[in-house]
């Protein structure tokens, strides 16, 4: 038996071959995954990476896809989507969410239960591991401020990491590079009302729609250099509007890339670099990827 074989004989896997990644992505770009499956428990987690470890087949593993580039010529190997993981539970110590559940349901449960302090981030379109993972934030809050412990699996093996190990900063955590698999976090809130913590949603979806274009893409591109906004240093360089194939800088904020129904992710990517050498150009300096690149460009 092969590496497909074997892997398709692990229980409730779902395997499916050369998927189009653009429908897993929010930019809706991307060619095929070699292999990809979204995952429904943490046993089939662990055996499909240890299985793909000892094939020495790489994988990838992906929540929304909200932050993702993943090349017109695919990803060969195992994209595993844990969007399927998507319970949240509470907790004596707080919110309990498995990696696959969108910031979205965590915040909705939060609410159902009057627990405040996350409204901020209902807008981002990720799910809890891809956000512990970024340390997603918006509007001054971040996720890893609310994080009491994160789980994680590596090599068949499980790990717990309390807040001060999680070596959260702005954007970044000790998981980005640690290979580990997020599978939960917990989150500390705080009672509130109801009333206020609708109107708070209402309000931070609302600032968001009015700063934030609406068609499909990857979320800011760029992080923000320090002590400047990217977009504005883009904006500044004059390329709002400016197109490579079908990606475009948006009009409405220059640090999202927007595409039409032509658009491949080498028009995204060159746009990007294009950018990139631009700002350089102009205003020495060098601006660094929020965006994640999967595949070769
Ligand atoms: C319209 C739009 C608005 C956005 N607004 C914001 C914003 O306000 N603030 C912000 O910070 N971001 C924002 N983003 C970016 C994005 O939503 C966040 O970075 C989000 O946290 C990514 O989560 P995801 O589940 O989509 O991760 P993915 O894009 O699927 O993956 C991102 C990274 O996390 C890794 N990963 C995902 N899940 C796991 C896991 N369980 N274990 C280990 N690694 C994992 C992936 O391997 C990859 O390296 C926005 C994106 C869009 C499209």
């Amino acid at each position: 038996m092969g590496f497909r074989e074997e892997l398709g004989e692990i229980y409730d896997i779902d395997l499916k071959t050369d998927e189009p990644m653009k429908k897993h992505t929010t930019i809706g770009l991307g060619g095929a995954a070699d292999y990809y499956t979204e995952i429904k428990s943490l046993y089939s987690l662990n055996r499909a990476v240890t299985l793909a470890r000892r094939y020495r087949v790489p994988v990838k593993i992906i929540g929304s896809g909200s932050n993702l580039l993943v090349s017109d010529d695919g990803f060969h190997g195992l994209v595993i989507s844990t969007k399927r993981l998507s319970d949240v539970f509470g907790k004596k110590d707080g919110v309990m969410a498995m990696c696959g559940a969108t910031l979205a349901s965590l915040v909705g449960f939060a609410a159902k239960n009057r627990l405040t302090g996350l409204e901020a981030l209902c807008g981002i379109p990720g799910t809890v591991g891809g956000a512990v993972v970024q340390n997603a934030g918006a509007f001054g809050v971040s996720v890893g401020d609310f994080v009491v412990s994160v789980e994680t699996l590596k090599r068949g093996k499980l790990f717990r990491y309390d807040a001060e190990e999680c070596g959260f900063g702005y954007r970044k955590s000790r998981f980005k590079k640690s290979g580990e698999t997020i599978v939960s976090a917990t989150f500390a809130l705080k009672n509130g009302k109801l009333t206020d913590i609708n109107n708070k949603i209402s309000e931070y979806t609302k600032k968001r729609r009015s700063s934030q274009p609406p068609d499909k893409n990857c979320g800011s591109v760029f992080v923000n250099p320090k002590g400047g906004y990217a977009g504005e240093l883009i904006e500044r360089a004059g390329l709002k509007g400016f197109r490579s194939g079908g990606a475009a800088i948006s009009f409405k904020h220059a640090n999202f890339i927007v595409t039409s129904s032509s658009a491949t992710a080498t028009d995204v990517y060159n746009l990007i670099q294009y950018i990139k050498k631009t700002v350089k150009d102009k205003f020495g300096v060098t601006l660094k990827e929020e965006v994640e690149f999967i595949g070769e460009f």
